[in-house]
């Protein structure tokens, strides 16, 4: 397994510094990764200290650039990026009729890659829609707050129709809770809930709220150079690990 998906479509649980971190820290520990922005408003593109335009994801999709020319190799992690821009909020209209276009596009360029990742928007709109149809297994973040498995249920319905109908191999590799405060009886229910209701799909990484992860991106850089020793650049580390664990396991 490859092609993994960073989905949940609610905003703000941290599918984007989760896929930005878990990137870097692939990368880091010697994995050839590719990270794929999806999301129109370019978090993970800018998060990583470079500047949204048109080329990238967009031109990939809408005019069927090579992949090769759009993107771009951040030297410091060994680290591939496809950058999002505005150009993506036109793809989504396009997209609508197209599931597959992602993963044909993509196809044959990414074999080069021992991990490709695609953050994504969030919605289950057709810019979701073809990150399900092109992964192979999906890491959603679950953020520790009460609502929390209540959105969950609509995109596990949403992953059993793709896998009944355009993607049949697609798996959940894992559910990651983030923004967990050990401290509150409330990240410790969630916690207790969410490993009750699905197992072993949950990480044992658990990533802290740190504030250093929220801070990181308006330097333009992942936790593993703003603030390498914190709490969370720790846990996106532990997260990486376990990752490559079970997906060489599977
Ligand atoms: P999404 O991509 O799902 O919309 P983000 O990754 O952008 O979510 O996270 C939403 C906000 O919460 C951002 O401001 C981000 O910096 C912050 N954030 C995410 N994870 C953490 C964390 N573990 N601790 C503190 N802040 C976090
Ligand atoms: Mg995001």
């Amino acid at each position: 397994m490859k092609r993994i998906g960073i989905v949940n479509q609610k905003g703000g649980v941290g599918k984007t510094t989760t896929a930005v971190n878990l990137a870097t820290y692939l990368a880091l520990l010697g994995r050839k990764v590719l990270l794929v922005d999806l999301d129109p408003q370019a978090n993970a593109t800018s998060g990583l200290g470079i500047e949204p335009g048109d080329d990238g994801t967009a031109a990939v999709l809408l005019e069927g650039a090579p992949p090769a020319e759009n993107i771009v190799h951040l030297e410091n992690y060994g680290l591939d990026v496809l950058p999002a821009g505005e150009g993506l909020v036109a793809a989504a209209a396009e997209l609508l009729e197209d599931p597959f276009r992602l993963r044909t596009r993509l196809a044959g360029f990414d074999g080069a890659y021992d991990f490709v990742l695609f953050d994504s928007p969030p919605s289950l709109g057709p810019l979701t829609i073809n990150v399900l149809a092109a992964a192979e297994g999906l890491i959603v973040p679950l953020q520790t707050e009460y609502y929390a498995l209540e959105g969950i249920a609509r995109l596990m319905e949403t992953v059993d129709r793709v896998r009944q109908g355009l993607n049949p191999q697609l798996r959940i590799l894992g559910i990651v809770l983030t923004m967990y405060d050990g401290r509150t009886l409330l990240s410790q229910q969630v916690e207790q809930n969410a490993r009750q209701h699905f197992g072993d799909k949950v990480f044992w990484t658990v990533i802290p709220r740190n504030v250093r992860l929220s801070e990181a991106p308006s330097h333009g850089e992942p936790i593993a150079r703003h603030a390498p020793t914190s709490s969370g650049a720790q846990a996106y580390g532990r997260l990486a690990a376990e990752v490559i664990r079970r997906v060489e396991k599977a």
